[in-house]
Parts: structure tokens; C-alpha cells; sequence
């Protein structure tokens, strides 16, 4: 197959960390061009804007790393100039224009891919796997970090549509909702939003699966010192433990998986294959849970929070 000619928008946090070690240690692909309004790469053919880079450039795939709030529109212009587009997390400010980007592909014949970076931890399939074979009784998600120290001064995960303590939640439901045998539904949840915000800083969320047994969540942004990225599931023969966000596996208090990072490098390669199949991989399932926690939750008011 042809190289892979891709171009990165939105050059931040995430696109320094993690895209440009990936696609560089990639064959695949060739990062041509980059589209930011402050940030560039050196080496690499700079715009300002998307629509300029589409005019300019000759690029087969866009992967779009900004924040959700701004991802649809440029996510259409890509598709709309025929190009396959790959999604940060979550897939966009809302659950319908990511429907309406599912369809453009779709009549393009376009590869969409809305990426979710922790199913590709190293324990996320051994624990899948062991669980498609026990009967689980319950479900206990706890995620809690240092907006400080992850996000620093990072304005917009605080705005309308930033999603606050959800946007590292919905990583843990990426991973629930990838490894638990049977789908759950929210119940309750408690959101609690800092009086000068408009996104959460922590969240409690109660949800039963279709058997009826518990799933819950402890989202919180204020944890200093130890981080926790844990999900602790209950099951008929023995207990699953995934810490470090998916990177390590114990039965019963034992280790059984572990393995380096290699989430952002996973992501590519099965872009690639996306693109090489012809086909979109576009699940929703982790950001209706944080719709239905905003449309269900009680929202009560926290302290002021400033960076
Ligand atoms: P970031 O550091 O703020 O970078 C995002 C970049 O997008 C900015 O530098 C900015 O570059 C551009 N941008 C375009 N429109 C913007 C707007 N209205 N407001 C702010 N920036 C805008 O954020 P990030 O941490 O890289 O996160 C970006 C996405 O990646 C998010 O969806 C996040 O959930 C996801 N993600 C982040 C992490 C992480 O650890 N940080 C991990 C996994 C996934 P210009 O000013 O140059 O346009």
C-alpha cells in the first residue's frame, strides 16, 4: 500500500506527546502538513487553518487533535475534500454532528476513525477476554488526577462542551464499555461543577447492567499525590483489577498482564488497516454515557477552581 500522506490539526499537548512520536515511528504514514492557529512543527509545512491546508497540500487523511468543542466543523471539511479523518477523544461536542460525520463517510466511501485511546492499553483485551467467560456481579470505576499536573492551564476542558473531570472519565468508560460482557445504563449520577465553570471537576455516577448488577464511577480532577486509574470488576470466579489506566492486569491480587504504552502507535496501525479495508470504526457507546450522565445527573455547585 501507498504511503499514507496525513496531515495533524490542533498542534497542543496531545499532538506534541503522542501523534508525532506515533506517525513518525509509523512507515505507513508521512505527516506533510499541519494546521494550527499558533502551533507548528518544525520541519513541517505550516497553516493556519484547515481550509488553507486542504486547498494547498495534497494529503490522503486528516487526524484532528483540538478540543471536541471545535472538531466537527473541521472534521466535515476534511471529508467534504474527500480526505479519511481520524478523531481525538471524545468524537465531537455532541452525540448528533458525530452521526452526521459517520454518514458523510459513509457516502464518501471515507474512512472514519474515532479514536479511544485506552482500549489499546496492554490489559484492556486480556481483560475482555477473561471476562466473556465469568459472570460479573459488579463493576467499580475509579478515576481520579491532578487537572494541574494533566490539563495545565488548559481553558477549554472547563467551557461548555469540554467535558471537565469526563474527559479523562470517558477513557475509563471507553474501557468498560469495551470489556464488560453486557451494556449498562446510568441511574444516578452527581456532578459536581465549580461555581465559576461550566464543566464538572468531580462526578459520581451509578449505573446497573442488563442483569441488574452495579457499575460505578468516582470521577475526580483534584487528586494530588497518588494517581488513581482503576477499574476493580467482581465476578462468579474471581476478581479483575486493571490499574495504571489499562497498562496492568490482576486476578485475585495477582499480576497477570502488563505491558509499555503503546496506545497512540495501536491507534495508527488500525487507522491504517481502517483505510486500507475501506471501512470507518465509529463507537459512540463512551460518549452517550456522558451525555446520559449530563442529561440525568444532579448538578450541584463546588468551589471556584482556577489553574
Ligand atoms: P491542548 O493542549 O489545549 O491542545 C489543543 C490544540 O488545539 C491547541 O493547542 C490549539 O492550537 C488547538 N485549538 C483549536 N481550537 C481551539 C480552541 N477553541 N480552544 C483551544 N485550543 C484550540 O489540548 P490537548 O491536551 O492536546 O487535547 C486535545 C484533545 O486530545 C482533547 O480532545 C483531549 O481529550 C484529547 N487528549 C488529550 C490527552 C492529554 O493528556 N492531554 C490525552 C488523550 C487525548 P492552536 O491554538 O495552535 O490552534
Amino acid at each position: 500500500m501507498d504511503v499514507i500522506k496525513i496531515a495533524l490539526v490542533g498542534i497542543g499537548k496531545i499532538a506534541r506527546d503522542q501523534h508525532l512520536p506515533a506517525l513518525s515511528a509509523d512507515p505507513r504514514f508521512e505527516l506533510v502538513a499541519t494546521a494550527s492557529r499558533h502551533g507548528s512543527i518544525e520541519g513541517v509545512t505550516a497553516f493556519q487553518d484547515i481550509s488553507e491546508l486542504l486547498k494547498a497540500v495534497e494529503v490522503d487523511a486528516v487526524s484532528l487533535c483540538t478540543p471536541p468543542q471545535v472538531r466537527h466543523e473541521l472534521a466535515a471539511a476534511a471529508l467534504e475534500a474527500g480526505k479519511h479523518v481520524m478523531l481525538e477523544k471524545p468524537p465531537g461536542a455532541t452525540l448528533s454532528e458525530v452521526e452526521h460525520l459517520r454518514g458523510l463517510a459513509a457516502d464518501k466511501g471515507l474512512t472514519l476513525h474515532a479514536t479511544w485511546h485506552s482500549r489499546f492499553a496492554p490489559a484492556v483485551e486480556p481483560a475482555r477476554a477473561w471476562l466473556a467467560e465469568r459472570k460479573v456481579r459488579s463493576a467499580k470505576i475509579t478515576w481520579k488526577e491532578d487537572v494541574r499536573v494533566w490539563h495545565p492551564g488548559q481553558e477549554w476542558i472547563f467551557e461548555a462542551g469540554g467535558l471537565g473531570v469526563f474527559d479523562p472519565g470517558i477513557n475509563a468508560l471507553s474501557i468498560v464499555t469495551r470489556i464488560l460482557p453486557q451494556p449498562f445504563f446510568l441511574t444516578s449520577a452527581e456532578l459536581h461543577v465549580p461555581e465559576n465553570r461550566q464543566a464538572p471537576i468531580a462526578a459520581e455516577l451509578a449505573f446497573k447492567d442488563a442483569a441488574g448488577n452495579p457499575v460505578t464511577a468516582e470521577f475526580d480532577f483534584l487528586q494530588t499525590g497518588p494517581q488513581s486509574w482503576d477499574i476493580d470488576v467482581e465476578t462468579d470466579r474471581g476478581a479483575l483489577k486493571l490499574t495504571h489506566g489499562g497498562a496492568k492486569m490482576f486476578v485475585d491480587g495477582a499480576l497477570t498482564h502488563e505491558g509499555p504504552d503503546r496506545e497512540y502507535p495501536g491507534l495508527y496501525a488500525h487507522f491504517a488497516e481502517l483505510i486500507a479495508n475501506g471501512e470507518s470504526d465509529v463507537d459512540v457507546s463512551p460518549l452517550r454515557h456522558v451525555a446520559d450522565a449530563f442529561l440525568l445527573g444532579r448538578h450541584t455547585a463546588a468551589p471556584a477552581f482556577d489553574y
